[in-house]
């Protein structure tokens, strides 16, 4: 990788004009420090200063085959000057094109994709359609989830963000999927554990009642909120209480999808077919907006003589869909998807349980492909969370501290809450993840300094 020109004076720009009009998302304004980036290339990202970074987080987990990939950079180029734009009421090549090789991917019979801007709007038009469709108003999702920052989909949403924006009126119920960590008192193993969420989530459905709730959303492995795979069975037995009482099941894969799990899609684990599925991010690993709603045929055919209420200018945008066909060629000429589980089982998930072996502040590693989690405590016996902020913010938590060490190893983490997540991009070498694995080592001796 090319070493980065430093030019303070040029970042110093970018960055006065960002504090100056740039409001950024979920935060306060006035708190927080943006890094100015001058360039990125691979899994790599460089600022104007010259430090350069290893990208553990590939941006918000969806540079799923690293930056500037120069055939996906080119079908962008050349779908810009071919047809820059054109209305989604029309067939479009690059358009058709990412359908199908979509629909080609995606399990069972979800054949038909409705394309949005990215996953929020992904989210909120599955809900929409799973209404139309069995009109019944409620939806059933996980505490613990991450369902984007729309209106409807931040109220679907299981962590605190929710909270702000709530309008308690949605008819959202939310009830507590799988997370053998945190759910010792009332399961040992992942067998337990699966049984007292199925039977949790039956009894939810049974109080709220039935032919009241039109779908049930979960992310098939849960991002954000953690990366809980999701005991054997869970998804199987989600998927026959859905069928059972009539209810729309819809899989969430904008994080999880496209390569992140070591399979196309978290689904293909399990071997479980929703009927509404979601998807963005590694669709075109976010070189350009873009997301997506994969349909049944069952739920397609609803809307075969009757209009399906929604849409959006962008629909099906010619060059978000152009980064898409060359991001899944590319996937698959590359074995990008055979990389993720490869190295996932073989390097990732043995370096991090080393690691846990000899850091302290770690309390558990989980994940696979390379979609992994470290949850960091303050003791693992009591497994207190590491406190991600104190009382005067982010800046000078336990957690913020174990960031900065890694940023000042050259690895740039993911981190939310008490967890760090281990998500570089899915063509990343096994050479980088030694490289990013010695960063991590360093900065959870920083960690470490805060457990008891
Ligand atoms: N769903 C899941 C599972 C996500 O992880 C995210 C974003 O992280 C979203 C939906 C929202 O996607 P977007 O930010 O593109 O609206």
């Amino acid at each position: 990788h090319r070493a980065p020109q430093p030019d303070p004076e040029a970042g110093a720009a970018v960055k006065a004009a960002d504090r100056a009009h740039v409001f950024h998302s979920w935060s306060a304004q006035d708190l927080i420090d943006p890094p100015a980036v001058a360039g990125a290339e691979g899994s790599y990202f460089w600022d104007y200063d010259g430090r350069r970074y290893l990208d553990f987080s590939s941006g918000l987990v969806f540079t799923n085959i690293g930056y500037q990939h120069p055939k996906v950079v080119a079908a962008i180029q050349e779908q810009a000057a071919t047809l820059a734009t054109f209305a989604p009421a029309f067939a479009v090549e690059a358009r058709s094109e990412a359908a199908r090789l979509i629909a080609e991917r995606t399990p069972g019979d979800l054949d038909k994709i409705f394309f949005t801007n990215g996953g929020a709007d992904a989210v909120e038009h599955a809900i929409r359609m799973a209404r139309l469709h069995t009109g019944r108003p409620k939806v059933l999702s996980a505490y613990r989830s991450y369902h984007g920052g729309t209106q409807q989909a931040v109220n679907i949403t299981g962590d605190p963000r929710r909270w702000a924006s709530d309008d308690g009126a949605a008819g959202v119920v939310h009830f507590w999927a799988p997370y053998l960590y945190r759910s010792r008192f009332y399961a040992q193993t992942e067998e337990e554990e699966c049984a007292r969420a199925l039977e949790h989530l039956e009894t939810t459905i049974a109080f709220e009642g039935p032919a009241t709730i039109a779908a049930l959303i979960l992310e098939t492995v849960p991002g954000t909120a953690g990366i809980m795979v999701p005991p054997p069975g869970y998804l199987a037995g989600v998927r026959a209480l859905c069928d059972k009482y009539g209810i729309v099941f819809v899989l969430d894969e904008v994080m999880a999808g496209f390569g992140r799990t070591g399979e196309w899609f978290a689904a293909d684990l399990s071997g479980v077919v929703p009927d509404l599925m979601t998807f963005a991010k590694g669709v075109n690993s976010g070189y350009v907006p873009l997301g997506g709603v994969a349909i049944s045929g069952e739920i397609a055919e609803t809307f075969g003589k009757r209009p399906y209420p929604g849409g959006l200018t962008y629909s099906g945008h010619p060059l978000a869909c152009a980064a898409a066909v060359a991001t899944i060629n590319v996937m698959a000429e590359e074995g990008v998807v055979e990389n993720a589980r490869r190295l996932g089982a073989e390097v990732v998930g043995p370096a991090l349980r080393e690691l846990a072996e000899r850091h302290p502040s770690v309390g558990e590693v989980r994940g696979t492909g390379m979609f992994w989690a470290l949850e960091l405590v303050k003791n693992r016996e009591t497994r207190e969370p590491l406190v991600p902020y104190n009382a005067a913010g982010a800046a000078n938590g336990p957690m913020a501290a174990f960031g900065a060490a890694a940023k000042a190893h050259g690895l740039w983490p993911f981190i939310n809450m008490n967890r760090t997540h281990v998500v570089p991009p899915c063509t990343v070498t096994e050479a980088e993840l030694k490289e990013g694995f010695a960063a991590l080592d360093a900065a959870l001796s920083v960690a470490d300094e805060h457990t008891e």
